[in-house]
């Protein structure tokens, strides 16, 4: 994963300073961090004369301090930097920055004083977001909000996932992924998990890397959606039907009304997934207990803190 290197990395930003980001920092141990100061990149010291963005339809990179502009080698640094990547599966970038913001750094008239007259994304963030259209990217600040974070979550260990079923090359593989991804497709949509189920398939019979290519695009596409309560909600009823059979009439009914009231929007989905996680364990059913719906990653990374802010899931 690409990620901002002032986010708890190393002391890199204008003033000398770092960023400490608890949600990134979560991720030591679990993903591969490949951190990234594109400021420094370009030869820039820390501490700094701090940039902004100016000019509202095409905003060039200034340093209001020494008149100097930096637009033409941002985007050079960007281009070469995202050319040369391994394969990642998503980035974590610093939020507000005219460099790695990715929606909400500053713009202003000129390098005067006054106030913002526009937001957009940074240069750099600009140039992820174009190149990497249908990754996972997030900022340390929507990351604060747990849906948000427990979607990008699913979505990089979902890639990591897929990768490696790439690396390998197997048609079996594949369909083991596919099945252990089955319910949460299912809560993205049945018409997509039907297409998807039609890819896996094969039935033209194409090479296993041409199918995966199809996949992992189709797959890719999927998971930058939002979760459909309707769809979800089918997904919850199809797991009970798996432990169903264990259950007191009371501890069906109780099920029934929380997936009622999930798809009414009155309780998140953690409520009602947290109900059918225990019984996975008391009933030990190893076809659940693999679905991604459920477990979509490492337990460790669970967290019940929300901010309560950050945006709807773009
Ligand atoms: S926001 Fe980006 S450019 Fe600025 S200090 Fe952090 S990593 Fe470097």
């Amino acid at each position: 994963m690409v990620v901002s290197r002032c986010l708890g990395f190393d002391h890199c930003r204008y003033d000398g300073s770092t960023i400490s980001a608890p949600e990134v920092q979560a991720l030591r141990g679990e993903v591969e961090f490949l951190t990234v100061c594109p400021e420094m990149a370009i030869g820039l010291p820390s501490p700094r004369q701090p940039l902004r963005l100016v000019g509202e339809r095409e905003p060039r990179l200034l340093q209001p301090a020494t008149g100097r502009d930096f637009t033409a080698p941002m985007r050079r640094f960007a281009e070469d930097f995202l050319t040369s990547l391994p394969p990642v599966d998503g980035f974590v970038l610093k939020n507000r920055s005219p460099s790695c913001g990715i929606a909400d750094a500053k713009v202003y008239a000129s390098t005067e004083k006054g106030a913002a007259i526009a937001r957009r994304a940074g240069l750099f963030g600009e140039a992820v977001r174009g190149r990497f259209p249908v990754h996972p990217i997030e900022d340390e600040g929507r990351l604060t909000n747990r849906a948000l974070r427990e979607a990008f979550l699913t979505a990089i260990f979902a890639l990591a996932s897929l990768r490696a079923v790439e690396e390998a090359g197997r048609m079996s593989d594949l369909v083991a992924f596919h099945a252990r991804y089955k319910l949460l497709l299912m809560a993205l949509g049945e018409a997509r998990l039907r297409k998807l189920g039609r890819i896996v398939a094969n039935a033209e019979r194409l090479p296993p890397r041409e199918v995966v290519r199809l996949y992992r695009a189709e797959f890719q596409d999927a998971l930058r959606r939002p979760l459909r309560r309707p769809s979800a909600a089918n997904a919850l009823l199809h797991a009970l039907g798996y432990v169903s059979d264990g259950l007191s009439p009371g501890e069906r009914a109780y099920f029934l009304e929380a997936v009622d009231e999930y798809r009414a929007g009155r309780v998140p989905l953690s409520t009602v997934v947290g109900v059918l996680r225990a019984w996975i364990v008391r009933f030990d059913v190893p076809y659940l207990a693999d679905q991604r719906l459920f477990f979509p990653f490492p337990s460790s990374l669970l967290s019940p803190e929300d901010s309560g802010g950050g945006r709807e899931p773009r």
